[in-house]
């Protein structure tokens, strides 16, 4: 059975490896079929592709679009669209335009918490200053000791009702799905267990998703634990939705899960690469 893992972070996003390194993770940990999906941009397929070809992996593009959906952020993976396509490049650009501004109110909450020089902190783990991420915050934190790990941030700071969080304005669910369709892609729901979606909330989002033209859900993903799994596949079942799977991994000793290492899809989904010529 091929091992497939669509969604990655790099250091074109908040990833800590370069895109060959996480090439090379993969392919250590097994992986066929492998896609590297950085929030809101694409400027790491070109290494990403070079170094899966040099490796033996199937290569396929991605990228993980940050969305407002109902006063929520939702993530939309693309995967297998032409990277050269203008509007969706414009796009990206536009949803990360904002980032640093508020990285610096982000910074302003977080020195009157008692966590000084927070953005110049954050901007030393940023590989594209265009994607100041929370991540970045997060590492500075647990750099000065406040935190134990990254986990440990996301519980106390940096979320809603806790220093630093600071509300952003996404891309819209609508513009994402167009992006991605409009460059030939696939839009894939990344890691649905994340939002607290109740079945109803799930239902008016999943059913917008599939009339802009989305395709896909995340079933196994770092993101989810097994329970989810059960569930997001009798979803995708139930709303005729394609199954993904990727590890959602960010860098060594940081994600739960390692490139390659989770369970294969249930028996019962499609999988998105049931029509890929691999
Ligand atoms: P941003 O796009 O700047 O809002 O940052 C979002 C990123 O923060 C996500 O892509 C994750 O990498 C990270 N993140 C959010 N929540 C958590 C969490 N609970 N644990 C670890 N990382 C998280
Ligand atoms: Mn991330
Ligand atoms: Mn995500
Ligand atoms: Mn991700």
């Amino acid at each position: 059975m091929l091992n497939v893992d669509l969604h990655c972070h790099s250091r074109v996003s908040d990833g800590a490896l370069t895109p060959s390194d996480v090439a090379a993770r993969a392919k250590a940990g097994g992986v066929d079929v492998w896609a590297l999906t950085d929030h809101d941009e694409i400027d790491g397929i070109p290494e990403a592709r070079e170094a899966a070809k040099a490796l033996g992996m199937h290569y396929v593009t991605g990228v993980e679009i940050s969305v407002t959906w109902a006063a929520r952020t939702v993530h939309i993976v693309g995967l297998r669209f032409d990277e050269k396509n203008r509007d969706l490049a414009a796009g990206l650009k536009n949803t990360r335009s904002g980032r640093e501004r508020r990285a610096r109110e982000m910074a302003a909450q977080l020195a009157e918490a008692g966590i000084p020089h927070a953005f110049e902190g954050a901007l030393k783990y940023v590989g594209n200053p265009d994607l100041i991420s929370r991540t970045h915050f997060a590492r500075y934190i647990v750099e000065l000791g406040v935190c134990k790990d990254v986990s440990e941030v996301f519980g106390n700071y940096l979320i809603d009702g806790k220093p630093g969080f600071v509300p952003h304005r996404w891309a819209t669910l609508k513009n994402a799905v167009d992006w991605i369709r409009g460059a030939g892609g696939i839009a894939v729901v990344a890691h649905p267990g994340r939002y607290d979606f109740d079945d109803l909330e799930l239902d008016v989002f999943l059913s917008e998703f599939k009339r802009h033209g989305g395709v896909g859900v995340e079933v196994v993903t770092g993101s989810h634990t097994e329970e989810e799994y059960a569930r997001f596949a009798t979803v995708a079942k139930n709303y005729n939705l394609l199954a993904s799977r990727g590890s959602d991994f960010h860098g060594p000793g940081e994600s739960h899960t390692e490139l390659g290492a989770l369970p294969p899809l249930p028996a019962s989904v499609v999988p998105v690469w049931h029509d890929w010529r691999l």
